[in-house]
């Protein structure tokens, strides 16, 4: 999300995908249209990953189930949207998180760091996983500027000249953020059902494919 700590080494496209593949990745869930966006990439048969903050698991628990049972895959985001400053912060973040959301995790557990600040790995855990493409779609969230088809440009164009990769979209936003923020759900203009079903027509068009994170080269 915004406010990205400088200090800190971004990951960027980690782990490589094969050729004209697209993997759609969603951080800082779940929120209230987790489970609308999952059933919508069902019905588009593109498998996602959902990177969940453990702060927000109390909230939106239920989408973690229809998350799970339209064939997508539940990944860590840590349990607060902090950077992992270091190694024993990133293993403590991804425990805590992992034990919110144990019995929705796949045998492959799959993590990225708050603002991809933090390029640890953790024995026992697939990543630090980055990406390739954004489309600043938290500026749309916060009411920042930035509009849909804005935001799909920028991914396409990106996923154009790179040929394909990793995308970082959000459902949502950290809980913690809103109450610092002094916000509520209507403050926000959460767009990410929109964003991706145009994005996916976009991509399906260019000639683009969709895989899970586990058609990548790093995959266990
Ligand atoms: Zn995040």
């Amino acid at each position: 999300m915004n406010g990205e700590p400088e200090n800190f080494r971004k990951l960027s496209g980690s782990p490589p995908l094969p050729p004209r593949c697209v993997a759609l990745t969603f951080d800082d869930g779940p929120g209230p249209q987790s489970a609308d966006l999952a059933r919508l990439l069902r019905q588009e048969k593109v498998p996602a990953m959902f990177f969940v903050l453990g702060e927000n698991v109390p909230l939106h628990r239920g989408a973690l189930d229809v998350i799970v049972d339209c064939g997508h895959g539940i990944a860590l985001h840590g349990d607060e949207h902090k950077p992992f400053s270091s190694a024993a912060i990133a293993k403590q973040q991804l425990k805590r998180c992992r034990a919110k959301v144990r019995d929705y995790l796949g045998k492959a557990i799959w993590f990225r760091p708050p603002y991809g600040c933090g390029d640890f790995a953790v024995k026992g855990y697939c990543g630090p996983v980055g990406w390739d493409a954004d489309g600043q779609d938290w500026e749309i969230t916060f009411r920042q500027g930035q509009n849909v088809a804005g935001c799909v440009n920028m991914i396409v164009s990106r996923l154009q000249a790179i040929n394909g990769g990793i995308v970082l979209l959000h459902d949502y936003v950290p809980a913690s953020e809103m109450r610092q923020k002094n916000l509520s759900d209507s403050d926000l203009d959460l767009r990410v059902i929109e964003i991706t079903s145009s994005l996916i027509a976009r991509l399906r068009g260019e000639g683009f494919s969709f895989v899970g994170l586990d058609a990548s080269v790093g995959s266990t």
